[in-house]
């Protein structure tokens, strides 16, 4: 008899968290590592949340609390979600989660049968890919078009809509590219789900970067465009726009109050509650006004540090990066890089078990963290389905700037090094 069991080995993971050992391990030897990798707000949580967090330990907020979340904060979220996108939802139709993340695999899990198929954006968030075998679903990579700002056409979509297409995972602001979707695009691609798929369809549509917007770009959700409201669902959280990713509070607003009923169970089975008081601080961070403010000087230190970190890695020979309109990522195209390095005759040199392993825009990232420390991501930490021959990084800027101004000049040593590159391929090392 087997210790673990077969579906196991079917889950992947978040590379971001990976690379926290190697970077430990670079740090304990003495070296300053600049860290790219984990997609966090490098701010504190801002006094208003973070007091009120205080008062309601000091109030002894600490017992088991409603498994659906806090009525005061479903309904705050209810509220707002619903103003920003011209609709009305009640405080029954959310859910308060453990973060953005538990409700994509819980999603997942509840509305696919086995032999489903889950379309959802590639590059994307790697929870996406990670979970679709797992619950026994089938992945349908949507690949995103760097020619037309990481986006998707309604064409693009419609030539992956099967009968069995069940669920489609959808990111603006988007991680890893910065892409943000324009309400022309989201009506083509409401055109076509309303078209083409079955009525049971459910579009998961991941907001969580809805407030990290640059040069003045507007989020705009799929719920807002007619007919869409009652087939999507709406995820969005406290980590990014509060920068408090380890407070773990995030929320869906379903569709029907059914369906967030039957989430409500999961949360009884899973985890029963989330911690009240931090509860309270996210209900805090939604109602107070203070919280426009510091979401705005977040959002105005991202577009700066984009703006340098951009014009930086369009200067490097090989690389060409787009300018990202939201979130806190850019996503540089290195094609010219594993051309100029070699990068490309090395990969294909190694064992095949290695080869497996690795890709050679990570054989770029391990060079890069190993021999220059900077911590940065691969394309394939974004959904691996179909992505060969794809050669980008993807690198946070939720970094303090003098850390990104190190960063890039070392980056730009790194590209030029052909001969570095061939030492660390000869250490045999460090491939993955
Ligand atoms: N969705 C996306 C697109 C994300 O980038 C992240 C975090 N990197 C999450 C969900 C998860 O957020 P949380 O930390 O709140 O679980």
């Amino acid at each position: 008899m087997q210790l673990i069991s077969e579906r196991t080995s079917r889950i992947a993971t978040e590379n971001a968290f990976k690379v926290g050992p190697y970077i430990a391990a670079l740090e304990a030897a003495g070296n300053k590592v600049i860290k790219c990798n984990l997609g966090e707000p490098d701010f504190p949580l801002p006094a208003h949340i973070r007091d009120e967090v205080k008062r309601q330990l000091d109030l002894d907020n600490v017992h088991y609390t409603n498994p659906q979340g806090i009525p005061g904060l479903r309904q705050a979220v209810a509220s707002y979600v619903g103003a920003a996108r011209g609709l009305e939802y009640s405080a029954e139709q959310v859910v308060v989660f453990p973060g953005g993340k538990p409700p994509i695999g819980l999603c997942q899990q509840t509305y696919t049968n086995p032999g489903d198929e889950i379309i959802y954006p590639s590059p994307g968030f790697p929870i996406y890919e990670s979970f679709i075998r797992y619950v026994n679903a089938v992945p349908v990579p949507l690949h995103l078009r760097e020619e037309i700002g990481f986006s998707f056409t309604g064409a693009d979509l419609e030539k992956l809509i099967t009968p069995k297409t069940k669920l489609i995972f959808m990111n603006f602001p988007s991680n890893p590219t910065g892409g943000v979707a324009t309400r022309e695009q989201l009506e083509e691609i409401a055109d076509v789900i309303l078209r083409k798929c079955d009525p049971n369809i459910r579009i998961y549509s991941d907001e969580i970067y809805e407030h990290i917007l640059f040069d003045g770009s507007k989020h705009v959700s799929i719920a807002s465009i007619p007919g869409m409201a009652d087939k999507t669902l709406i995820a969005t959280g406290a980590s990014k726009s509060y920068s408090w990713t380890g407070g773990r509070i995030g929320w869906v607003v379903f569709p029907t109050v059914e369906e967030a009923k039957l989430f409500t169970n999961l949360n009884i089975n899973y985890f029963s509650c989330i911690p009240p008081y931090n509860q309270e601080g996210a209900r805090v961070a939604i109602e107070s006004p203070k919280s426009k403010d510091t979401i705005a000087e977040m959002a105005q230190a991202f577009q700066r540090r984009r703006d340098f970190v951009v014009a930086a890695l369009n200067a490097m020979p090989g690389v060409s990066c787009q300018k990202p309109s939201g979130a806190f990522y850019v996503f540089p195209n290195i094609a010219g890089v594993v051309k100029n390095l070699g990068i490309d005759e090395a990969f294909a040199a190694l064992p095949d078990k290695v080869r497996a392993a690795t890709s050679p825009s990570t054989l770029f990232q391990m060079f890069l963290l190993w021999e220059y420390c900077v911590a940065s991501m691969d394309r394939k930490s974004f959904g691996q389905i179909g992505t060969e021959g794809m050669h980008f990084l993807r690198l946070s800027i939720a970094t303090a700037m003098d850390d990104l101004k190190i960063g890039m000049e070392r980056m730009a040593e790194a590209v030029n090094d052909k001969e570095g590159f061939a030492r660390f391929v000869e250490a045999g090392e460090h491939f993955s």
